[in-house]
């Protein structure tokens, strides 16, 4: 069988990993010099740095098509890999998505609508991006930031100092949004261009941290459904995306106001592994070998997952124990506040179930 690269060593790639090796896949992790859980599933693994030429022509020529499992990897590298073997999704992808001025620029002239926004390179900008978007606001850094690391709030000009204390940096200050609910659009896109998406889950977060996805969602979302659905469509198709590519969206009453993009595979579509017919990770692989894409639709009735965070995962023994319980534990050795351990995810088969 061929064999799948993967940029990252964390537990996207390792859910990577184990979808491809189902379809028969070998799969070769590339991380850096850190904790791989994604090792711990994969075929092999080299640990170095993503800019050593050697390492990735060597990665390249073992690989017949690579992928990676979180934005935040030097786009660069990406690009020299990508004139060797196929890359998908393409680096265009993670250029437009790992910036969040170029992302929201990148959507609105696509007809999506994020929250007002101003981009801020210095102290001084940051007051005229306020007196601009006003307060509540929330300042984020352009780059690298995930699980709301990078961001601070201001609930008045006042608050100036210390979110620039907190972001400093490449920035953008965006209006707070008033919104009822987040969802998200887990879409996938083969190399044909055919694409299909999951119902959208509702996803609710504690400190800036997905904590719960819930399929289906609630009238508030379901009512947004089709309009963010064909958005992330129009975005898949103009990066000519191949495999996942997730937007989360907050739902208000005047429509979806985007939030960000992800170009990859996502914690809101893990309840797909039990929820859905495919999971996002087997039509992540299919996409981007060339498959046909799977069946996108629930199974059974509801689900809900729920995010094991830092010290929730000494839950475990109890939630192996619930009937039904399905547990995930990503093998990371050391537990950390606001750190992602694990998921576990319940599926009503009827009613009431
Ligand atoms: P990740 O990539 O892990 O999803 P992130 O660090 O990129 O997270 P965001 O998605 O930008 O962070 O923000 C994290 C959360 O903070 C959002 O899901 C939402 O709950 C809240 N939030 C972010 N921006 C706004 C906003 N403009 N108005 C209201 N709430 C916001
Ligand atoms: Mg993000
Ligand atoms: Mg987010």
């Amino acid at each position: 069988g061929s064999t799948i690269g993967i940029l990252g060593g964390g537990q996207l790639g390792r859910m990577i990993a184990s979808a491809a090796a189902q379809l028969g896949y070998r799969t070769h992790v590339l991380a850096p010099d850190r904790e791989s859980v994604a090792a711990q599933t994969a075929s092999s693994l080299t640990r170095a740095d993503y800019h050593n030429r050697i390492v990735l022509a060597d990665f390249a020529a073992q690989c017949d098509v690579v992928t990676y499992e979180f934005e935040n990897v030097a786009a660069e590298p990406v690009e020299w890999l990508a004139e060797r073997v196929p890359v998908y999704p393409s680096p265009a992808s993670l250029r437009v998505a790992q910036d969040r001025l170029a992302e929201k620029a990148f959507v609105a002239d696509l007809g999506g609508t994020p929250a007002r926004w101003a981009a801020v390179d210095s102290r001084a900008a940051l007051d005229d991006a306020i007196a601009t978007i006003g307060t509540p606001a929330v300042l984020k850094t352009t780059r690298m930031g995930y699980d709301g690391k990078g961001q601070a709030r201001l609930a008045s000009p006042a608050d100036a100092d210390a979110a620039w204390a907190v972001v400093g940096g490449a920035a953008v200050l965006e209006a707070f949004v008033t919104f009822s609910h987040e969802f998200s659009i887990v879409l996938v896109r083969g190399q044909d261009g055919s694409m299909v998406s999951y119902p959208p889950p509702w996803n609710e977060h504690a400190d800036g941290i997905l904590a719960r996805s819930t399929v289906p969602a609630p009238p508030e979302i379901a009512a947004h459904w089709t309009e963010a659905a064909a958005l992330t469509g129009r975005i898949a198709d103009a990066l000519d995306h191949v495999g996942v590519l997730t937007c989360e969206f907050f739902a208000t009453p005047n429509g979806p106001v985007f939030n960000e993009m992800a170009p990859r595979v996502h914690n809101s579509g893990h309840w797909t592994i039990e929820g859905a017919v495919t999971s996002q990770f087997e039509n992540h692989v299919r996409a981007i070998c060339g498959l046909p894409l799977g069946d996108t639709g629930l199974v059974g009735t509801g689900v809900s997952m729920e995010n094991l965070i830092g010290h929730d995962v000494d839950r475990w023994p109890a939630l192996v124990a619930e009937p039904g319980a399905h547990v995930h534990l990503y093998g990371k050795r050391e537990v950390r506040d606001g750190r992602k351990m694990g998921h576990v995810t319940r599926v009503s088969l009827r009613d009431g179930g």
